[in-house]
């Protein structure tokens, strides 16, 4: 294997572990900028990141422009780390047709397809993210002891403090009152990138989505490092108990926001696991939120990237509920100025103002009021890949096909994930202020989310009725005494 061959970098590529001591090349096209509509930040977040890794390499990179990869790699002998889509994959295997091109095994994740691959074929149930997240912890040792019979063990006795994690939202408060997130200052780099894309908008080449705004994530590896540490040094400790809580005053709660960096490449996955790890073993954060965040990382965010190529390609267009609802106007446009639903209209906000929200507003508000009113899987999956500065095409089949809308008919989750009012009121502060009442499910003040979800059950009943996870609430369908009412009021509500 010749290390004198370029490296070619793909925008998720531009950490140091992509890369050796080779010269690099780093295509940046603009086909899909044209072809899709992104978020504004999310463009000017992977140019800044391409165009930061650039200049750090100096006179070992050079950026290659153009429209297509085609037209930019063509021909060029080189080494490639394998990308991270199917789409990638493809084009990769289209140029070894006509170069001599050298496919690294893939990076940036803590377990290699291959090591996946071993544990899925020995897995004799269905697959189960608890089950691999363990098999995780037990191969690296994260977070494992010697037990007294010399076996390792689960630091704390257990694998999973999730049942620590789930506190509402503190009351009498508007915000967690955790200190605020680390933010970047932008350079001349940013500026340039900020020129170009108001020159391509203005121009009318390409319309982007969401609002312009002050870079806020990392867009190089120095930066990366620096938001790593500021997050287990200040806010690491209050992760566990409020990860699955929202409030309206607090866009970030005590999330780390190291998705986007951990998507770029400018992190790896196994040294942000580490610094944790080494966080709790100095005593500095509690085991519930040393181990909740390691979970996410090294159980969810691998689970995810494995789940999509052991799914194979056709996996993203399942729609097992037969869900064809166009997304509305408002939804694909980030326009939330005639919702009146809370919840709804305080998240499209926070994505179309920053291009990120938490999960819980992913998952429970989004995803949720996406299945329950059936909009289309594919299209859904498609503009999350778009609006969030950190979507990338092999995170969102499993969360939003799978976990989110119940597309796949079980095979990610066991029950899809969507609930009424109630549970929003409970993990949130959105409801107080908002024109409709979870408790009402008919009339003025009804609830979307509420009628929503049992107008879903009942549409949906056959399709889920064989899952036991559902039998308590299809029971409660049988007996709800409004069903007919609520059936009308959500065949034609239109507004929100
Ligand atoms: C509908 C839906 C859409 C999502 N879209 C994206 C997306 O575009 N990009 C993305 O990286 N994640 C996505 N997620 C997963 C998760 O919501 C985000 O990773 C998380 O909100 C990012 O914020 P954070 O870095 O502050 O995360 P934290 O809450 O601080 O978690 C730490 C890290 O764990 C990883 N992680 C946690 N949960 C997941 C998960 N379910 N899948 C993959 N990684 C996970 C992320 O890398 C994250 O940075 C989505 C989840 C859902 C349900």
């Amino acid at each position: 294997m010749s290390t004198s061959l370029p490296r070619i970098l793909f925008a998720d590529q531009l950490g140091p572990h992509f890369v050796e001591d080779q010269s690099v090349i780093i295509p940046e096209v603009l086909g899909p900028f044209r072809r899709r509509r992104y978020h504004r930040q999310k463009a000017h977040l992977i140019l800044s990141a391409l165009r930061h890794r650039a200049a750090e390499l100096g006179s070992r990179a050079e950026i290659r422009r153009g429209e297509t990869y085609h037209e930019v790699l063509g021909g060029l002998d080189a080494s490639v780390v394998n990308p991270t889509s199917w789409g990638l994959r493809a084009l990769v295997q289209d140029l070894r047709e006509s170069s001599s091109l050298e496919v690294l095994p893939s990076r940036g994740f803590v377990a290699s397809e291959e090591e996946f691959g071993q544990w899925a074929s020995a897995q004799t149930k269905r697959l189960l993210m608890e089950n691999f997240y363990r098999h995780q912890r037990r191969q690296t040792g994260i977070l494992m002891v010697s037990g007294a019979s010399g076996e390792l063990e689960p630091e704390g006795g257990q694998f999973n403090f999730d049942h620590d994690n789930r506190e509402p939202p503190p009351r009498g408060q508007d915000t967690l009152g955790v200190e605020a997130p680390w933010y970047p200052v932008e350079d001349e780099i940013d500026r340039e990138v900020r020129e170009y894309l108001d020159g391509l908008e203005a121009s009318g080449e390409v319309r982007f989505l969401g609002a312009d705004g002050p870079r806020l994530f990392p867009a190089t590896r120095a930066e990366a490092v620096q938001a790593l540490e500021h997050f287990v040094s200040t806010r690491l400790s209050t992760f566990g108990p409020h990860e699955d809580a929202a409030m309206q005053g607090d866009w970030a709660m005590s999330h780390s926001l190291l998705s986007p960096a951990l998507n770029l490449g400018l992190l790896d996955p196994r040294e942000v696991v580490d610094r944790v790890e080494a966080s709790y073993q100095r005593g500095e954060v509690e085991l519930a939120s040393a181990e909740g965040f390691i979970r996410q990382v090294m159980g969810w965010r691998d689970w995810v990237w494995h789940l999509y190529w052991h799914l194979g390609p056709d996996f993203v267009d399942s729609n097992y509920l037969g869900h064809q609802e166009p997304l509305p106007t408002w939804w694909s446009e980030l326009d939330s100025s005639d919702i009146r639903s809370r919840c709804v209209a305080q998240v499209l906000d926070e994505v179309h103002t920053r291009g990120w929200t938490h999960h819980i507003n992913r998952l429970m508000v989004l995803g949720s009021f996406a299945v329950q009113r059936g909009f289309n899987p594919r299209a859904l999956n498609d503009w999350f890949v778009d609006a969030f500065v950190d979507g990338t095409p092999w995170v969102m089949p499993a969360n939003v096909i799978g976990m989110s809308q119940y597309a796949d008919g079980g095979v990610v989750a066991t029950k899809p994930y969507t609930s009424g009012g109630a549970y929003l009121n409970t993990m949130t502060n959105y409801c107080g202020s908002c024109a409709f009442k979870p408790t009402v499910r008919v009339g003025e003040k009804a609830c979307p989310m509420s009628a929503g979800y049992w107008n879903f059950l009942h549409q949906n009943q056959d399709a889920l009725r064989g899952n036991h996870r559902l039998s308590k609430p299809l029971g409660g369908l049988a007996r709800l005494s409004d069903l007919e009412q609520v059936l009308e009021q959500e065949s034609v509500r239109r507004e929100y």
